[in-house]
């Protein structure tokens, strides 16, 4: 059983280069109980990465073991790369703690499944012509990474019918006051259904 608490779990699903991690680590710093959960990755860490913080960076081989083993709540390959939530993880962090994922939406799909969860699921989404400028801006890709992570955004946005919540980045401050209301409305929603059970 994964949990049956008060506390949410909100997933931030976008097409890459959406302004997510930006939003990610302002929603941390508002909320004190949010915990980033940090994946387990097969890809090379970029210069700014750290390991154990923004992800666990793991061989194929040590990946493949923790699937064969049935470790993950979730896993998906994106642009070659593996990248996965480890249930220990999870099932830890949930009992003092709300929790934010930064996945994809098969991600998404594979923990809409289980039931038990108290799952808040947003979809980020943002004018392709924005796209590809931030993706350049922020420089961390390689050229053929970033024409993938462009041509992946007509596919990614089809799946925008999984999520309860849409939003469109077009001002990131906008953005984060909408966040801002569907956490405290999801976490008021939360404690009354609780409080019911007790
Ligand atoms: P990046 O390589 O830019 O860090 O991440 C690429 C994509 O992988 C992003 O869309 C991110 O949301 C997704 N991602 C990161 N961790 C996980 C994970 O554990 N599971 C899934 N399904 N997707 C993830």
């Amino acid at each position: 059983m994964l949990h049956d608490k008060e506390n949410i779990m909100v997933i931030l699903s976008s097409p890459s280069g959406v302004g997510k991690t930006t939003l990610t680590k302002k929603i941390q710093q508002k909320y004190k109980n949010f915990k980033i959960s940090v994946s387990h990755t097969t890809r090379i860490p970029r210069s700014n990465e750290v390991d154990g913080v923004d992800y666990h960076f793991v061989s194929k081989e040590k990946f493949k073991e923790l699937i064969d083993k049935g470790k993950f709540y979730e896993y998906a390959k994106i642009f070659e790369n593996y990248y996965g939530t480890l249930k220990k993880n999870v099932d830890e962090t949930i009992q003092d703690n709300d929790i934010l994922f930064d996945i994809d939406w098969q991600g998404t799909k594979q923990l809409s499944k289980f039931n038990n969860l108290n799952l808040i699921k947003i979809y980020l989404i943002t004018d392709k012509n924005d796209l590809k400028s931030r993706l350049i801006k922020r420089n961390q890709n390689t050229q053929e990474e970033i024409k993938k992570r462009f041509n992946s955004f007509d596919e990614d946005i089809q799946h925008w019918k999984d999520y309860d919540y849409i939003i469109i980045n077009k001002n990131l401050e906008n953005c984060f006051r909408q966040i801002e209301k569907i956490i405290e409305l999801n976490k008021i929603k939360s404690n009354i259904s609780f409080q019911k059970t007790q």
